[in-house]
């Protein structure tokens, strides 16, 4: 079992989930939300939220 994080923003009222796109190379991307810019680390409105989810399959 493994826990990974679905982030999403509240900007537009209701919570829409951040794509992170995966790049080939091996630096992570920040999930970023299109709308707005913000980032889990970069998010001055607060409106950036995530839910762990339990991934049972492994
Ligand atoms: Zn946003």
């Amino acid at each position: 079992m493994s826990i990974y994080r679905k982030w999403y923003c509240t900007c537009t009222g209701k919570p829409i989930e951040l794509g992170s796109k995966e790049l080939l190379e091996d630096e992570p991307l920040e999930p970023t939300c299109e709308l707005c810019g913000a980032t889990p680390s970069s998010d001055p409105k607060k409106t950036i939220i995530y839910r762990e989810i339990e991934d049972w399959d492994d």
